[in-house]
């Protein structure tokens, strides 16, 4: 039966109930259950009645409101067919000891009964479960009476039911689950043989009777039956001891296997990620064996494996997993010395299954990710060379000769790097390399992969979608039975992709640049409100606390550095998940903590608010409010494709002030990061052979970074005059619920990295804020964001998508550079195959 209650202070509960049960009315697995509607207003209860097919069940009418009240409900409920719970309440109030349970359960059954016509097989008693042990003696009887009300009213009041709310009696021992437990199995168990004929209790709750530990049941039934004075205080001393056991008893449990056989213990270790025994456990195992490697190669490779199933099967989650490695790392660690001792008697090195060459192309200082397909890799037995970030092309493919590696994996964030490994492919083809070339990282894709890199390379071009795949690929390349078969169906799909592709590109129409631009977003730049910043030129944060920058953090993206998907905080309640992510965010807050105390990473940033006009699609930004010098020009890229319903085609450009509107506008900049002294912390962790904090480490600091652009834009708009008193919740802030915007070079509004140089000039980025642009304008360190600010009321962040050559054309004549240099830099915006 499936109890429903609306009653809520802060709900229309009668429009609730309607709807509620109208819902499941319509759902066949639960219309076929039978419904009690919960609630304490007559008005609802009718409201409820209306809606539910067949018979349904009422909680509750009594006495309460006198013998003209009841009668009336009473008839009611018999038109409805309903059948009712009835409270053993009257007049003077709820009954409590048998008597007057009795007594007022006779009384309603008369008058239900003899003169109300009922079938007495429509009427459940609800003699009242009051709470005992409550440390008042009258309510010691409270169990008794409730039990003894069952047997009368059963045996006197033929043909009705009896049944109660079981978790009331056990409320005094609140927090103490395990004599809750007991206290409830021993008290269902007494009422039902009293005949008791159903119940509302916690199914989660509840013991098995017969389990019921002796002592604990002995000193419960006391409490329940009333059987001794001191019960109550017996079963609070029993309680007591039980919670104070209580840890006591989880951590022999948790060492329990400390006693298993030391593959055993390895294996556990791994699967937990205990790094704590791990020394003592591996050089107990080296003596067992002859040799050290056969310790690798036998239980931790066992126990690796293991790790690897669960992950594939999806049992375990990427944090634990590098966790595993990380105690991998400290068992091969350990051994070292002994095999490097052993080598030269006997020479052999370690057999992996397959070398993998890794790096994140020139230009690009991606590295979480591919650290983490690194670490994910070693727990699968392959040797992993790690060239790190900003790789230049012929190093990689030096290095790939001359430690013959069977696979390089490519990793990159940027756009630029795209076209960096296409050269790099295309290197591979010009060099007659036949390896398998892997692809991954967040700007690459499966389309792009196939369009643009799989076509220069006659060797398997494969992308790597996230790290929870990357094994299963390189198994299938390296298994000389799978490779062929695997690398033509890669092939054949993405002949497919791009097949598709070029249909589609067709059919996308771009319109003219002018007509674009004719269509731009219009404001009245004649009533427009432009604020002022209250101060022009430079601001530098030098410093800036990082303690306070933790409540700017958006934890989402973190988990999904991690691969875990899912929206913070409910990632944390998630029934599968919740557990790993609890973990993961405990060990990311304890860091940041530690990270904050010994003051381990240092957050710098600048920012700029200049006097700006737009000219045409250009943002002119200037020396002073008279406009006397041109500081510098930034050049934005406008909407091409078709609008809808009268959509304006957007440019950056339209949110600033025209010259020729006669008003003057302000344009924002800013970088910031915190990066600084990432490499030492992470360099410390990679010592104790810990991937797992390294990682986070780096983690970390990309939010503190997002922490730092979002707090800096909050002052910003301080600054700007126009955020003052918003007081935003930090949902609020992370959902960027506030006037104004911060696009940031690369993004789609304004895809091109190139523009950053300009940025980055305005700010003196490198001298105040200590970043530098790469070759390819990744940003390092990583953990950094820049962007420019907006404070125009209607701005907003758009994709720009396709572009046509008349755009392009004109984009490369106002940012005077050649068209097929800029072409480059925009390639996954064409809209047009480039000459
Ligand atoms: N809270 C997030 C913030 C980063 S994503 C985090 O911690 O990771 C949001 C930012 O991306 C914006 O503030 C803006 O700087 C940039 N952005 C998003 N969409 C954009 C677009 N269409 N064009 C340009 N920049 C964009």
């Amino acid at each position: 039966m499936i109890d429903i209650n609306m009653d809520e202070g802060l709900i229309d509960s009668e429009a609730v109930m309607r709807r509620f049960l109208n819902l499941i009315a319509a759902e066949p697995d639960i219309c076929k259950v039978p419904i009690m509607v919960d609630s304490s207003r007559w008005s609802v209860i009718q409201t409820a009645l209306r809606c539910i097919q067949g018979k349904a069940v009422v909680n509750s009418i009594s006495l309460k409101e006198g013998e003209a009240v009841f009668r009336e409900h009473a008839r009611e409920l018999r038109r409805f067919g309903a059948a009712a719970v009835v409270m053993a309440f009257d007049e003077t109030g709820q009954a409590d000891t048998t008597d007057r349970k009795l007594a007022i359960c006779e009384r309603a059954y008369r008058i239900l009964v003899d003169e109300e016509g009922w079938d007495p097989s429509d009427i459940i008693f609800d003699p009242n479960v009051l709470t005992v042990a409550t440390g008042m003696e009258e309510h010691n009887a409270y169990g008794v009476a409730f039990i003894e009300a069952t047997r009368l009213i059963k045996t006197r009041l033929a043909g009705c039911r009896v049944s109660g709310g079981i978790s009331n009696v056990s409320f005094s021992f609140r927090g103490n689950n395990r004599v809750r437990e007991a206290m409830h199995a021993a008290f269902l168990y007494h009422a039902r043989k009293a005949g008791l004929d159903m119940a509302i209790v916690n199914a989660g709750m509840i013991e098995v009777y017969e389990e019921i530990d002796k002592e604990l049941l002995e000193r419960v039934e006391d409490v329940l039956l009333n059987r001794r004075p001191d019960a109550t205080e017996r079963l609070i001393q029993f309680a007591d001891s039980i919670k104070a056991e209580g840890p006591g008893e989880a951590q022999k449990e948790a060492q329990a296997w400390r006693a298993l056989p030391v593959n055993k213990r390895l294996e556990h270790a791994l699967i937990k990620g205990i790094v704590e025994f791990i020394d003592e456990d591996v050089e107990e195992a080296r003596r067992q064996f002859d040799r050290p490697l056969q310790v690798i190669e036998g239980p931790l490779m066992d126990g690796m494996n293991v790790v690897g199933d669960l992950f594939g099967a999806g049992k375990m989650f990427l944090p634990q997993v590098v966790k595993s490695a990380r105690v991998m790392k400290k068992a091969v660690a350990y051994l070292l010395p002994f095999m490097e001792e052993e080598k030269q008697r006997l020479g052999a090195p370690p057999a992996a299954k397959g070398r993998i060459l890794m790096a994140t192309v020139k230009g690009d200082v991606h590295d979480i990710g591919k650290n983490i397909v690194g670490v994910v890799l070693g727990c699968n037995n392959y040797e992993v060379i790690d060239l790190g970030v900003m790789v230049p092309c012929e190093e990689l493919l030096r290095v790939a000769r001359e430690r013959a590696v069977d696979i390089i994996g490519l990793s990159g964030l940027i756009t630029p790097s795209l076209d960096e490994m296409v050269h790099v492919a295309r290197e591979m083809e010009r060099q007659g390399f036949t390896l398998p070339l892997l692809i991954g990282g967040a700007t690459t894709s499966r389309l792009h992969t196939a369009v643009k890199i799989a076509l220069q390379y006659s060797a398997p071009t494969v992308h790597v979608k996230d790290a929870s795949r990357v094994v299963g690929v390189v198994q299938a390349l390296l298994d000389p039975q799978r490779r062929d078969e695997y690398a033509a169906r890669v092939r054949a799909e993405y002949d497919a992709l791009r097949e598709h592709h070029g249909r589609g590109r067709e059919e996308k129409t771009l319109i003219a640049y002018a007509d674009a631009r004719a269509n731009a977003f219009r404001s009245d730049w004649d009533t427009l409100d432009i604020p002022t910043p209250e101060f022009r030129g430079l601001r530098v944060l030098d410093d800036y606390p990082i303690d306070e920058l933790v409540r700017y953090i958006d934890w989402t993206p973190f988990f999904h550095a991690w691969e875990m998907k899912g929206i913070f905080p409910r990632i944390l309640d998630h029934p599968e998940r919740g557990a790993e992510a609890r973990k993961l965010y405990d060990d990311a807050r304890r860091l940041l903590e530690r990270i904050i105390r010994e003051r381990r990473l240092r957050a710098r940033g600048v920012v700029f608010f200049h006097p700006a006009n737009a000219i045409g699609d250009d943002v002119e930004v200037y020396t002073d409010e008279r406009r006397g010098g041109l500081l510098a020009t930034f050049h934005f890229l406008r909407q091409q494709g078709e609008r809808p319903d009268g959509k304006p085609n957007y440019s950056l450009a339209d949110f600033i002030a025209p010259r020729e509107s006669g008003r003057l506008d302000y344009l924002g900049g800013f970088a910031v990061t915190a990066g600084h002294g990432v490499a030492e912390l992470v360099a410390e962790f990679q010592a104790d052979h810990d991937d797992y904090q390294a990682i986070m480490v780096k983690a970390l600091a990309d939010r503190l970074a997002e922490a730092f652009a979002e707090r800096l834009h909050e002052l910003v708009r301080g600054w700007w005059g126009y955020g003052q008193g918003e007081n935003l919740s930090q949902e609020a802030l992370i959902a960027e619920r506030y006037r104004g915007i911060r696009p940031a070079a690369g993004y789609p509004a304004c895809p091109d990295h190139t523009e950053k140089r300009i940025l980055f000039d305005l700010l003196g980025a490198e001298r105040n804020a200590g970043i530098e642009l790469t070759e390819n304008f990744a940003m390092t360190p990583g953990a950094a964001v820049s962007g420019l600010y907006f404070a125009h009321p209607a701005a907003l962040y758009f994709d720009v998508g396709r572009l046509g050559l008349d755009q392009v054309e004109n984009y490369a004549e106002r940012k005077g550079m050649e068209l097929h240099e800029v072409e480059r830099w925009l390639g996954p915006n064409l809209g047009y195959e480039p000459a």
